[in-house]
């Protein structure tokens, strides 16, 4: 796997001078890249890009290009798709829980494909878009992912015939099964453990005269960040040999945020206060946990940050805090870095998921602007033949 999109510190600088910090850098390149790394140790496996992880135009339209499907989870989520021309067959509503505005807008667009986990659900789908295709999402439990998923969503392997029994009843086409091993994950297992309780369920299915001919191995493959030692490529293979094994004649799709979006994006931020707090230095950056930053909160991310490279001297610990006047908005505590000085820029790369999507603009701070990287290498080209 290659080394993931990272601006030289020398481009941030030049970056800088085009654009008010803090903003964004989007490699589409990176999304291509990760795209098509799963297809190539997926083969076969439909990917529905989960755009919640970023929803960023023309990530989707890449993506869109590439020949991605998506996984939507309400009805903003729909329409936009809808407004850029993507066919509704391209969709998977894969919220278990669905809104009546997120159902009247698939029946609007034409979505008919649902994932559901209760037998409320069944009737909810059943009653605005009467004979849809839908999968069972069931629990797996892992305790091997940042995000678990499986408190608040997955029906007991137990509970499974009877509500595929019951969709059917209901006039749906009870289609297959799907299931999330928990974002981030690391280990194969988790995806392991979750094809062999599915196996099980097929089997039981197709006992009671129900084919299910669908498996959604949903999303959870980890961005593989600079300290997270995990190989995406083995994991991806094993899993394949287990499909084979499994699943040989069943349509299986997969729904990957983070590691689609995760590296395909940086961001470049500025110190605008220093201040000495208790004998303790304080660096004031011009983003924060309202903003990029907000995936510490909703993500349970840590943010790798390179502090200006040019300068040397002794390392310090210091609490870097985000512009707005909440005392919650610290991004981090007790961080090493060389000290540093208002002006000063800072690099946080491996931020494209679950981090610009979930920024808000709270206290008037506008959201960072986002920058498409093989549009910008152009400018930037042209102000530098400008100077010389
Ligand atoms: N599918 C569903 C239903 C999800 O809830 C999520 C994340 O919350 C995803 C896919 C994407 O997961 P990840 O970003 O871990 O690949």
């Amino acid at each position: 796997m290659k080394q993931p999109f990272k601006l030289s510190w020398n481009t941030v600088e030049k970056l800088a001078e085009l654009y008010t910090t803090p903003f964004l850098v989007l490699s589409l390149s990176q999304g291509e890249y990760n795209y098509k790394f799963l297809q190539q140790y997926l083969p076969g496996v439909k990917v529905f890009y989960a755009m919640k992880s970023n929803p960023e135009p023309s990530l989707i339209k890449k993506l869109a290009a590439l020949g991605s499907s998506f996984d939507v989870a309400s009805d903003g989520e729909i329409y936009a798709l809808s407004e850029m021309g993507i066919a509704p067959e391209r969709m998977v509503y894969a919220n278990p829980v669905k809104t009546a505005r997120g159902l009247a807008a698939a029946r609007q667009v034409g979505v008919r494909q649902f994932t559901f986990d209760s037998a409320s659900e069944i009737d909810k789908i059943a009653g605005v878009i009467p004979g849809a295709t839908v999968l069972l999402r069931i629990r797996i439990d892992n305790d091997a992912s940042l995000v678990d998923l499986n408190k608040k969503f997955g029906a007991d392997a137990g509970e499974a015939l009877g509500l595929l029994r019951r969709a059917r009843e209901r006039g749906l086409d009870a289609a297959g099964l799907c299931f999330h091993v928990g974002s981030q994950n690391t280990s194969a297992e988790a995806y392991l453990y979750a094809l062999s309780v599915s196996r099980r369920i097929f089997d039981a299915a197709a006992h009671e005269g129900i084919r299910l001919r669908i498996l959604d191995i949903g999303g959870g493959f980890p961005i593989p960040t600079g300290d997270l030692n995990v190989d995406v490529k083995a994991l991806a293979e094993r899993i394949q040999k287990q499909l084979a094994i499994f699943f040989p004649d069943t349509e299986i799709w997969t729904e990957p945020g983070r590691f689609i979006s995760g590296t395909t994006m940086n961001l470049v931020t500025r110190v605008i206060g220093t201040q000495v707090r208790n004998g303790k230095q304080w660096y004031f950056l011009d983003e924060g946990l309202y903003g990029t930053f907000s995936g510490i909160l909703f993500d349970h991310w840590e943010y790798e940050m390179e502090t200006a490279k040019t300068k040397k001297g002794p390392e310090i610990e210091a609490t870097f805090a985000g512009p707005s006047c909440d005392s919650l908005d610290i991004v981090s505590r007790d961080r090493k870095t060389v000290p540093l000085n208002v002006d000063d820029l800072i690099l946080v790369p491996n931020c494209g998921a679950y981090s610009s999507a979930s920024a808000t603009t709270f206290n008037g701070f506008a959201k960072a602007e986002i920058v498409v990287w093989e549009e910008v290498k152009e400018k930037l080209q042209e102000s530098m033949m400008a100077v010389s």
